[in-house]
């Protein structure tokens, strides 16, 4: 399986090129040329672990990770997503915040590491991944790369716009692990990145590496816990699940959308966006118009120009054809306010803000009837939004081992202008 270019002008590479380089030398994404079928039989109970293996396996068949996949996808899926019942008949959360970090960022962001660890050549000099993040992509890459040796990261957040149990898992590590509050909001984080990868001087003196969403691991390992529950659940009920992806970037959905082309029982997937609603208003028939992003309360969603899109609408022969594959509605953050705090009696759960948005189109659904069986993929614990969360359902929410483990830890971060210089600076420093 050789990966294209969405630009299709860069030469298409095998994966391992793809997975080193992040964003094609034409400005474009990587996606595989073609689309596998799984084969592979699945066995109900069996892990997820083994279900990754067997379903990134067609995409790395010519790799030198080819033998070490079984071991990459061990340790990136070393923990569970159970699918849990919901209050309602066929209602279903897919819980995906087991990891070290309490988000789904942390299964993609572990395979990614143990992949470059392996593709690194030996005696290299120490390659800084940069990272811009709204909240949660920074934590789980910190996670994944800390103490790793060979490796520092650099991230970079806006200062004021993640919540305090985010700030502490971005400035938590030490070690090889930067955290920059950058004066500034997601988007001059991301743009600060964008110029430090593009500055070949400063490349020729420092490795950089990439890790943001267009970064073709941190995309395909997702479509391992879709295909996953899908069976599950197909083994349990004997019908196909149907998917609410609580949706920034799109990279999940995409995995999603992936894995039901690749022969996993998906059914319709629905996007939930927060009062970002770049995507719904595409999905209702508007053009493709990205804005600049609002602050909400789902902050990790806070993207008003998805990047995945372009991989999207790459895989697709038209509009029409993409708009056929989705459906998309933005919830706002008072939707958000009142699902969260109907969610303990109506559902039997607290979600986090993210959830939330999935759940309130859940409701949605219900409400117009339909009677399929429908899960909402639980991006995020509840715990890590405490200050949100709480005063809504008015209790505290236990937290789970991970997180306590990670706000136990000092944290130390430092502030950065938002000017090129300062980071430029930083990075030559390291
Ligand atoms: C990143 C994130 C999302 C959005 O995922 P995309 O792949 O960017 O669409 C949703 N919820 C949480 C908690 C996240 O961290």
């Amino acid at each position: 399986m050789m990966f294209r270019s969405t630009r299709g002008i860069a030469p298409a590479v095998p994966v391992d090129a793809a997975l080193l380089a992040g964003l094609a030398p034409d400005g474009g994404l990587y996606l595989p040329a073609g689309i596998p079928v799984a084969h592979a039989p699945f066995v109900p109970g069996q892990a997820l672990a083994a279900t990754a293996t067997q379903w990134l396996a067609p995409f790395f068949e010519v790799s030198a990770l080819r033998d070490a996949l079984p071991a990459i996808c061990a340790t990136a899926f070393a923990f569970d997503a159970p699918l849990r019942a919901l209050r309602g008949d066929g209602d279903y959360l897919h819980e995906l915040f087991h990891g070290p970090t309490a988000a789904f960022k942390d299964y993609a962001a572990r395979f990614l590491a143990e992949a470059l660890a392996r593709l690194r050549p030996v005696g290299a000099p120490v390659n800084t991944i940069l990272v811009a993040t709204s909240g949660d992509t920074g934590a789980a890459v910190a996670a994944a790369f800390h103490r790793r040796p060979g490796f520092a990261v650099a991230i970079l957040y806006p200062d004021g716009r993640v919540s305090q149990r985010q700030a502490q898992g971005l400035e938590c590590w030490g070690d090889n692990v930067r955290a920059f509050r950058v004066d500034g909001d997601f988007d001059d984080c991301q743009r600060l990145v964008k110029h430090a990868l593009g500055d070949a001087d400063l490349r020729a003196a420092v490795s950089l590496g990439a890790a943001n969403s267009i970064s073709l691991g941190r995309l395909l390992p997702q479509l391992a816990f879709h295909a996953h529950a899908a069976h599950e659940h197909q083994a349990a009920r004997g019908s196909l699940l149907n998917l609410v992806v609580p949706t920034g970037n799109l990279g999940n959905a995409s995995a999603a959308w992936l894995a039901r082309r690749m022969g996993a029982p998906i059914g319709d997937i629905v996007l939930a966006t927060n009062a970002n609603d770049t995507l719904p208003r595409f999905f209702a028939g508007g053009a493709y118009a990205p804005r600049p992003g609002l602050a909400t309360l789902a902050n990790a969603m806070d993207v008003g120009a998805p990047s995945n899109f372009e991989r999207l609408r790459s895989w697709h022969d038209d509009d029409a054809a993409l708009r056929a594959a989705f459906r998309a509605e933005a919830v706002d953050d008072a939707g958000i306010r009142a699902t969260i705090a109907g969610a303990p009696a109506r559902h039997g759960i607290v979600p986090c803000p993210h959830t939330a948005t999935g759940l309130h189109l859940l409701e949605r659904l219900r409400a117009e009837g339909d009677r399929r069986d429908w899960v909402v993929a639980a991006t995020a614990h509840p715990a890590k939004f405490d200050s949100v969360v709480e005063p809504l359902v008015g209790h505290a929410v236990a937290l789970p081992p991970a997180l306590a483990v990670m706000l136990a830890r000092p944290a130390s971060g430092q502030p950065l202008a938002r000017d090129y210089p300062a980071l430029r600076a930083q990075l030559l420093r390291a």
